[in-house]
């Protein structure tokens, strides 16, 4: 579904991946792991087109990504992106907040459009609260919310980027859960996160990045068990 062939990307002077190569087939969940400034989130954000690449290939569905106006909005409707801060529109209900790019990316009528909008937040528990705002939701309800409005989309991937790092400890769980129901249910998912037991439970494959490279890559339980490279070893020695 996705492949990478030795990309490169840098600001400036400085090259922060290095040569990457990956290939994620439809339906893998990938955990992307690997210290403070490794280029995991730069690594993500050149699968959807957010960066330019400086060399190398990257690939949605055999296609080369294409940096014009209508190959980003082609590949945005296939591979959706879940950050951080869940960046949701204040000013919008939760159902609008998950109505609106169908209606300005894809074009679909309003109606079609709430309908998905219903689907997707009831599939993330929240079929009540399609009227709620984002300041009246939990940060766990807005992340879903998050979800919902990327699921709304139907890609074809999910990428996530520390999706739970920013909600309070109670609330990681009920975000995860909606994440183990969509790897349960075929959806290929990229995750950069720090939850080393979610990883271990619900991911095919784990990568390690380290100074702009895959260092490691392979089954949740080689990596965890047995990390070949010191730097991995001393990654997860540090791990609480
Ligand atoms: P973290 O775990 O802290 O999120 P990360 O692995 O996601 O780290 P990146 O955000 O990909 O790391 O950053 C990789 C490197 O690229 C860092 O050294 C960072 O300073 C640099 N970098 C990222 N974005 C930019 C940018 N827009 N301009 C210049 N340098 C950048
Ligand atoms: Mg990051």
């Amino acid at each position: 579904l996705i492949d990478v062939e030795n990309l490169r990307k840098s600001y400036g002077e400085t090259e922060v991946l290095k040569g990457i190569d990956l290939a994620v087939p439809q339906g893998e969940v990938l955990a992307l792991i690997g210290r403070s400034g490794s280029g995991k989130s730069t690594f993500l954000r050149c699968l959807n087109g957010l960066e330019q690449i400086n060399s190398g290939r990257v690939r949605i569905l055999g296609e080369d990504l294409h940096y014009s106006a209508a190959g980003l909005r082609k590949m945005r409707q296939q591979i959706g992106m879940i950050f951080q801060q869940f960046e949701l529109f204040p000013h919008l209900t939760a159902g609008r907040n998950v109505m609106l790019a169908q209606q300005v990316v894809k074009g679909i009528p309003r109606d079609e459009a709430e309908q998905v909008a219903r689907e997707m937040l009831s599939k993330v528990g929240l079929a009540e609260r399609f009227d709620a705002y984002p300041r009246n939701l939990s940060g766990g309800q807005q992340q879903r919310v998050a979800i919902a409005r990327a699921l709304a989309m139907s890609p074809k991937a999910l990428l996530c980027d520390e999706i739970t790092s920013a909600l309070d400890p109670e609330l990681v769980q009920e975000v995860l859960g909606v994440v183990r129901a969509l790897a349960t249910s075929g959806m290929t998912l990229i995750m950069v996160t720090h939850e080393m037991r979610f990883a271990r439970e619900v991911c095919e494959r784990v990568a390690f990045m380290h100074q702009g490279r895959i260092h490691e890559i392979g089954a949740p339980d080689e990596l965890f068990e047995a990390p070949k490279t010191p730097e991995l070893k001393q990654l997860l020695g540090h791990l609480p």
